[in-house]
């Protein structure tokens, strides 16, 4: 029936993933089909060294048992094997230039290579792919260049690929920017620069003296699926969270056989969510899009996001709960965000989570430009303030009065 101590974040970002079919022909090109995830800045991936990773389902078989079962592996290909280019200026009317837009559909096809690659990978795909697999329409859908780079990167038979998960990402390494390296330049720090600042909190908690007289749970929990809104078996929406704490607090309980629900709200009544997620700095040259008196400013600390429609789930009382945890800890500025009464609001997995748990929960985080981006900025300082406030988190929280309803 203790408390949980709790940060949640998400790990995925907008970006382009590979199609159920991959293959794309009658360009004269090799090219891969690929789905818009989330809600990128699409222009931004234009004109990029762009690499693809993700997970690859495999077939395998048991040498002892000769049973064939599905082994899960990643694959991360560095090496900018995929573009997606604009189009020439010359090309445009001055109305196309001036607009700017992306169709989805038409204008985002990566080429991954030339025809004499595509004539070669059509005379060697049907003995190649097929093997014992050769009535698999979904094999037959996807490029055979593809899959030879698969299975070569996996050591394995092109045969043996049973599916995959596959997107694209930019190649170009994070870089330190700014005339006194004030800056973080990177890809995807919405949001992980706060799964990396939690996860350096945690561990640096679990070395300390302080966890072993805790008698709160500290944990953790990375969702994938923000971007889409949440609502998946693995994303924030799902009962995941709620069943973590049930399930830690009955095994941990000293009649572990019965279920207690009274054990279950007595933790839930306990404990406190972060919801952790990048925020929006005031941007110099477009300034007027803040609320004037709410604009968060780069390297100048942690934001806390109050919504009064629910966008985010801070309220007075977890709020508060910040600023003393800001206090407690080393240095740790805040600052606030409200957004424009006139402009909407974005949101984040704090209020899916505080209404699925019940647990008081309140939405965080370090200001960033180019939010959605294929490339980011944020502060170098305010990595360490949010990693301060993660560790003054779990270290303080048990001293914080935390009895007032929300
Ligand atoms: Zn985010």
């Amino acid at each position: 029936g203790n408390g949980f101590k709790i940060i949640g974040c998400h790990t995925d970002s907008p970006h382009l993933k590979v199609k159920p079919m991959s293959k794309r022909e009658g360009s004269g090109y090799v090219q891969l089909g690929v789905e818009c995830y989330g809600g990128g800045l699409w222009h931004t991936w234009f004109d990029r060294d762009l690499g693809i990773s993700g997970r690859v389902l495999v077939r395998v078989v048991d040498p002892e048992t000769q049973q064939e079962k599905i082994e899960q592996h990643l694959i991360r290909i560095s090496k900018p094997i995929a573009r997606v280019s604009t189009l020439a200026i010359h090309l445009e009317t001055a109305e196309e230039r001036g607009a700017f837009k992306v169709n989805k559909e038409n204008h985002m096809t990566p080429v991954i290579g030339t025809k004499t690659l595509l004539e070669a990978a059509a005379a060697k795909q049907l003995n190649e792919i097929g093997g014992d697999y050769d009535d698999d329409s979904w094999k037959k859908g996807q490029e055979p260049a593809l899959l030879r780079l698969i299975a070569s990167e996996l050591g394995i038979e092109t045969k043996q690929i049973a599916n995959f998960e596959l997107g694209l990402f930019d190649t170009q390494p994070a870089s330190v920017g700014g005339m006194k390296d004030e800056f973080l330049n990177s890809a995807r720090l919405d949001n992980l620069a706060t799964v990396f600042v939690s996860l350096e909190a945690l561990v640096d908690y679990t070395k300390s003296d302080d966890v072993a007289e805790d008698d709160m749970i500290s944990l953790i929990a990375c969702f994938d699926h923000e971007e889409i809104g949440s609502n998946s078996a693995q994303g924030a929406g799902s009962p995941v969270m709620a069943e973590a704490v049930s399930r830690i607090s009955s095994a941990l309980s000293e009649n572990t056989n019965a279920r207690d629900p009274e054990v279950h709200s007595s933790a839930v009544r306990q404990s406190f969510i972060l919801s952790v997620d990048q925020a929006h700095a005031i941007h110099p040259n477009y300034s007027h899009k803040h609320e004037k008196n709410h604009g968060p400013q780069i390297n100048a600390g942690v934001v806390i996001k109050t919504n009064q429609n629910q966008r985010y789930a801070t309220n007075c009382v977890t709020a508060f709960i910040i600023r003393e945890l800001a206090r407690k800890g080393e240095k740790i500025p805040i600052q606030e965000f409200v957004v424009r009464n006139d402009c909407p609001c974005g949101t984040t997995i704090g209020p899916i989570l505080s209404a699925n748990t019940g647990i008081r929960t309140v939405d965080l985080g370090m200001p960033q430009w180019s939010m959605h981006s294929c490339r980011e900025v944020m502060g170098i300082a305010d990595l360490t303030h949010g990693a301060n406030l993660m560790k003054s988190f779990f270290k303080h929280f048990n001293e914080v009065d935390n009895t007032v309803e929300g």
